[in-house]
């Protein structure tokens, strides 16, 4: 699927929060099916289903606070940020995203805010683009927002902390994928050479899962400036590929979760009735 980066992203992210929703799916069902087969009616069920409550809140605690502290940090940088000067508010305009400006030394370029997304831009950053780079960090920027990227990663962010679990190649492969993905939309309205400046000029700071920023991982900046660059890229029809994985996927989901659900939507007595306690 790495040639097909629009469709790889939310599959990677789906599969990457998959254990995360299973988990909450399963805790909660089995909660609501524990108290209403009866099993508070006994020690070592009102003990299970104590522990399976307190795994539950922890698991959401933690996820909570990750997502609370991400969303601090990009309060706190709108909030240091300031209007952009009319010419970038012409150029912000016809790529229909909103702009503003933070005095930074430092390279800086990303889409942030979960409702009403904007573009935060460093001056350092403003200083370096011409008006075309401008534009096509801009059409970059503006089709993460057409792709709903921040609320992916902000859903993603949340399942994948609900449990320690190792998905993080998952969630890299995702980040991998919707940058690929937005570069290929930009580019069908500015030239790949012009996006190709900005995201090395924009291309030192770390990646963030709350702001898609116009370039952080330099190993990735490279390989988009390559794939940007290359010439006579043939087209591919992927809708086969798509379906199919789109359909493996399902079933990996559904073979996973479905015996788990059934079997507590179908305990219509506690299991812990057998337990005289
Ligand atoms: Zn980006």
């Amino acid at each position: 699927m790495s040639e097909d980066a629009a469709w790889q992203a939310p599959l990677a992210a789906i599969a990457a929060a998959t254990p995360g929703a299973t988990f909450l799916v399963l805790a909660i069902v089995g909660l609501l099916g524990a108290s209403s087969a009866g099993c508070l009616n006994y020690v070592w069920g009102r003990i299970l289903f104590g522990a399976v409550l307190l795994l539950l809140l922890l698991s959401l605690l933690r996820a909570v606070r990750r997502i609370s502290g991400h969303a601090a940090e990009v309060r706190r940088l709108i909030e240091r940020s300031h209007d952009a000067n009319p010419s970038v508010d012409a150029v912000a305009a016809r790529c229909r995203v909103r702009v503003r400006v933070l005095d930074y030394s430092g390279p800086f370029c990303a889409l942030v805010g979960f409702w009403r997304p904007m573009v935060l831009i460093s001056t350092s950053t403003l200083a370096r683009l011409k008006d075309p780079e401008l534009e096509a960090a801009l059409r970059h920027e503006r089709a993460h927002a057409v792709r709903c990227d921040l609320a992916l990663a902000a859903a993603l962010g949340f399942f994948a902390k609900l449990l320690p679990l190792p998905v993080t190649d998952l969630v890299e492969a995702y980040a991998s994928a919707r940058e690929m993905a937005a570069d290929k939309r930009a580019v069908q309205e500015c030239a790949p050479e012009a996006l190709a400046h900005a995201i090395l000029a924009a291309g030192t700071q770390g990646p963030t899962m709350t702001a898609a920023a116009l370039a952080g991982d330099m190993r990735l900046v490279r390989r988009r400036i390559i794939t940007l660059l290359r010439e006579n890229d043939r087209p591919v029809n992927p809708y086969g590929r798509r379906i199919a994985t789109t359909a493996l996927l399902a079933a990996v989901l559904l073979a996973s979760t479905m015996p788990a659900l059934l079997g507590i939507l179908n305990c219509h007595a506690c299991i812990m009735s057998g337990i005289h306690v």
